[in-house]
């Protein structure tokens, strides 16, 4: 892999490789962009069969966290790390406030969170080293768990689409097939009925599915028998990947919304293939927003109320995804990046010529000065 290209190709700002044997730490922090402000994603640890796997995840990873902040309308840029390492076997206090001091060292252009192999107890070994960290508990003034603001912002999407595809918002009597029986779809479903839509639900887990089932008063299916129910809304709130050649031809729904990241396989091939059954798709990383409203919110001092505002915002997002989509007759997944490249170009301008006039403003100075 020649690094730099990768590294240009993808428009990466700065990628640190930490290393310490003693601590047993291989980590990789990569900036993608901080024209909106510094650059915030989770850490995630990983089993990475190589060096190249584990650079190739966090560049990916990092440049989605860039749009996703972009969209959402936050002054935050994009970032991740990797840690390279069994979460199961491997985590230790050592290594997590050695992590952290390669976060410090940074300067605040890169705060880190929870992610995948990461939980709230090794962030807290983090902020023992550094500021520059954000998913801590609630109990040590942080935000705590994210679902909730999350499942917000897709309920709140999913009306936007309603409003596009059936020309009012209202979910009532909607049927809406949630794929995942965990955190982010439990607090849906509890929005969902309180709307009176009329759920399907199935987890790998069958009795957890079949639990929140019974809360909720849904149906249970499945896992293999949940792309082909017949309903208005398709929920992906388990994995990603989901929307493949498989499974969307299978799909008997007018709408895809849910909050799992990265739903599409293959952006362009999948995407193309909803849009050919006439099915409309709601952009995962903006519809699934919340969690990162959530985690921004920690660093002006957490607040629920305001997290929850933000979120309900995702609904005026979509809206102008699927304005513009309709407006260009493109996809909405390339509406979606279009509207946060905008936002991000626009703002990096901005600095630009403020930074142009502070230095000839500060030229003038000299010469006013010299001229005395
Ligand atoms: P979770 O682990 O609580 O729930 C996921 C559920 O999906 C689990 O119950 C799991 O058993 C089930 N599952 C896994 N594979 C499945 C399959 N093939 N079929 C059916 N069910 C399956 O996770 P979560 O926090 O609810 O997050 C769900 C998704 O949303 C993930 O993709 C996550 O990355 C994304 N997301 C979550 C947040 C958040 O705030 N938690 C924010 C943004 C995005």
């Amino acid at each position: 892999m020649n690094v730099f290209e990768e590294l240009n190709g993808r428009g990466h700002e700065q990628v640190v490789f930490c290393s310490d044997p003693k601590a047993g730490l291989n980590a990789i922090i990569a900036i993608h962009n901080t024209s909106l402000g510094p650059a915030l994603g989770g850490a995630r640890m990983w089993t990475y069969a190589n060096t190249e796997e584990a650079l190739r995840d966090v560049l990916r990873l990092s440049r989605g966290m860039t749009y996703k902040a972009a969209i959402a309308g936050l002054n935050l840029g994009g970032g991740k790390a990797v840690i390279i390492g069994d979460p199961n076997k491997e985590k230790t206090e050592e290594l997590f406030r050695t992590y952290g001091r390669f976060v410090e060292g940074l300067g605040g252009r890169y705060i880190t969170a929870e992610d995948v192999g990461t939980t709230v107890r090794e962030m807290e070994w983090v902020r023992m080293e550094t500021k520059y960290v954000t998913g801590i508990s609630r109990a040590l003034g942080g935000s705590g768990d994210p679902s909730p603001v999350t499942a917000l912002g897709v309920f709140v999407g999913m009306k936007a689409c309603c409003k596009e595809v059936f020309g009012n918002d209202s979910l009532a009597g909607k049927t809406v097939i949630v794929q995942g029986a965990g955190n982010v779809a439990s607090y849906l479903c509890s929005h969902l009925a309180g709307e009176r839509s009329k759920i399907v639900v199935t987890d790998i887990f069958e009795a957890k599915a079949r639990k929140l089932a019974k809360s909720v008063k849904a149906t249970y299916v499945k896992p293999e028998r949940i792309y082909s129910v017949r309903g208005d809304v398709f929920a992906p709130c388990a994995l990603g990947g989901i929307l493949n050649d498989e499974t969307i031809p299978q799909l008997k729904v007018r709408i895809v919304a849910g909050g799992a990241n990265n739903q599409l396989l293959d952006e362009k091939k999948h995407m193309g293939m909803l849009m050919e059954r006439g099915i409309l798709y709601a952009p995962d990383y903006a519809i699934n927003a919340g969690g990162l409203m959530n985690v921004a919110n920690e660093l002006e001092g957490y607040q629920e109320e305001r997290a929850l505002k933000q979120a309900e915002g995702i609904y005026d997002i979509l809206h102008a995804i699927f304005a513009l989509a309709k407006k260009e007759n493109i996809p909405t997944s390339v509406a979606a990046n279009k509207l946060a490249e905008a936002r991000i170009e626009s703002v990096a301008r901005i600095k630009q010529i403020y930074a142009g006039k502070s230095e000839f403003a500060g030229r003038l100075g000299e010469r006013s000065r010299g001229g005395r």
